[in-house]
């Protein structure tokens, strides 16, 4: 298997859930590396497929974990859809289904909310998905409308078990047109990218570290990036056999990104 040399690495894009955190929980190692980022001057971008919380939000949840990493270093689907949608289309209109996270980065690329003719219905996690927003979805894109997702992610954890995913909030609306939605967070290469771009780093210069096979290691993998699987989450070592391809490295977790880095210096 192929080593990387993570002190050679200039930047890295982080999954969170299951790489940072499990839950509520800061895994162990994470502090450590987040220390060593900053100490090694590495241009690092912490990820989230989820489109409901702003970055201001996201550093918040890490504050309340101990961690101080600012608004400038997370990356959310809610950001890479609103800049697609600038970049395809400067002067769209858009009806959002989403949280914060979504609204908020649809204004902040100057994009405007239409709420009877669209061009596009762009469809995230949300509070306030009803009947009668799906109606209304429904409608504006059998007049034309582009069905966008922010994530195919079909469900996520939650106390009580999980709850349905963005890729599960779009499904009535594709059945109820015949349209698919087109998604633009991981496994969406896009993504990653688009935080190359934010990270200034050309793909062979940085690393894809998540939990997931089948969105970060893939997505990373497509975009010319070296990838780095960690057990920390939802994988485990049988798992990743599965799979037609599989990641650069396999870590027990973030912390072995810094041992692993002194030791090739010592
Ligand atoms: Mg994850």
């Amino acid at each position: 298997m192929t080593m990387i040399d993570f002190n050679q690495i200039k930047g890295f894009i982080c999954d969170m859930d299951g790489v940072i955190y499990y839950g509520n929980e800061l895994l162990p190692g994470v502090r450590e590396f987040i220390d060593w980022l900053y100490r090694e001057d590495k241009a690092f971008l912490f990820l989230t497929n989820s489109s409901a919380k702003t970055p201001r939000e996201l550093s918040q949840k890490l504050a309340y974990l101990g961690l101080d990493v600012s608004e400038d270093h997370f990356y959310t689907s809610a950001l890479a859809t609103a800049r697609f949608l600038k970049q395809q289309s400067p002067e769209c209109t858009v009806y959002p289904i989403g949280g914060v996270g979504l609204i908020n980065a649809i204004y902040a690329e100057g994009l405007a909310v239409d709420e009877v003719d669209p061009d596009y219905v762009v469809v995230g996690e949300s509070q306030s998905y009803t009947l009668d927003t799906v109606t209304q979805a429904t409608n504006m894109v059998l007049n034309g409308a582009k069905l966008i997702g922010t994530n195919s992610d079909v469900s996520g954890p939650i106390e009580q078990g999980i709850m349905p995913g963005c890729g599960a909030l779009v499904a009535p609306i594709e059945m109820a047109t015949g349209k698919k939605a087109y998604f633009c967070g991981k496994p969406n290469p896009l993504m990653m990218r688009t935080g190359l771009r934010l990270l200034g780093c050309h793909s062979d210069e940085a690393v894809m570290v998540g939990d997931r096979m089948d969105t970060d290691v893939i997505s990373g993998l497509e975009s010319g990036m070296a990838t780095a699987l960690v057990l920390s989450g939802v994988t485990d070592r049988e798992t990743i056999e599965t799979f037609a391809y599989r990641p650069t490295a396999v870590l027990a977790g973030v912390g072995e990104i810094v041992t692993r880095a002194e030791a090739a210096k010592a």
